[in-house]
């Protein structure tokens, strides 16, 4: 992922999972799109990983979602093994949501050992899930990734007002999707977040723009909006975006 010549940034997008996942990647090549392309298993990761060796603005991030966990939490050893592969790890995180509540606690000791071998490791940049989790998510990110170790990305953040404060205290960036913007919880999120920890992504095939998948490039004309319901210039923002990312590439 380069931040040079960028028009958008879709930093949390499940290409794996649109019928076209290869002219998916080619298409964020061509429309210079900063992608970030989560999995939800790390078996499903190695083809992304086959696909973006030679990519300029995508890159496969190795994830072991907490959705799946309760199923697929015997790939923890095959993360391990996979995760000096890459500098990015999701779709990882815990989900206190009413179906997944059945696996908290197995969700809990998989996303442990994933922050724990982050910190080893160093120098990981992570895209995480919190839904009805946020407290406990930063609990975890306090306990075993200390800011020198790694970056947190929050992903679609849906925690409350002082959840947040505490994870800008934290160090944690967040990627904000167009839903977001059509709720008042989720625009109140996205105003409270430092300008210069704000991302954007699209958290395809997941979110549907105008009755149509959401797809990367979207990323352009959700930059605008959100320039606009901020009270910013859209190419300030823009800029800000591009800013953002390239301070968090940089960490090492
Ligand atoms: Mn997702």
């Amino acid at each position: 992922m380069t931040a040079d010549d960028i028009r958008g940034v879709d930093f949390h997008c499940h290409l794996d999972l649109y019928p076209d996942f290869p002219a998916n990647i080619q298409e964020c090549e061509r429309a210079s799109i900063a992608t970030l392309a989560v999995t939800t298993t790390p078996k499903a990761y190695q083809r992304n990983e086959a696909l973006t060796r030679s990519t300029v603005h995508v890159r496969a991030a190795l994830g072991l979602h907490p959705q799946l966990v309760a199923q697929r939490a015997d790939e923890l050893g095959l993360f391990e093994k996979l995760l000096p592969c890459t500098r990015y790890v999701g779709e990882v995180g815990l989900d206190a949501g009413r179906q997944h509540y059945g696996s908290f606690n197995q969700q809990t000791e998989v996303f442990t050992a994933i922050l724990q071998l982050c910190a080893q490791a160093g120098g990981k940049i992570l895209s995480v899930h919190s839904i009805r989790s946020a407290g406990q998510v930063l609990n975890l990110v306090e306990k075993h990734l200390p800011l020198e170790r790694g970056r947190v990305v929050l992903h679609w953040f849906s925690g409350s007002a002082s959840e947040l404060r505490r994870a800008v205290e934290l160090g944690c960036y967040f990627s904000v999707n167009t839903a977001m913007l059509s709720t008042p919880p989720g625009q109140s999120t996205v105003a409270a977040i430092p300008l210069d920890k704000l991302l954007t992504e699209t958290d395809g095939p997941f979110v549907q723009i105008a009755g149509k998948v959401a797809r990367p490039g979207d990323t352009v004309s959700l930059a605008s909006t959100l320039a606009e319901k901020l009270g910013h210039d859209p190419e300030d923002l823009r800029s800000q975006l591009i800013l953002n990312l390239q301070r968090l590439l940089a960490v090492s």
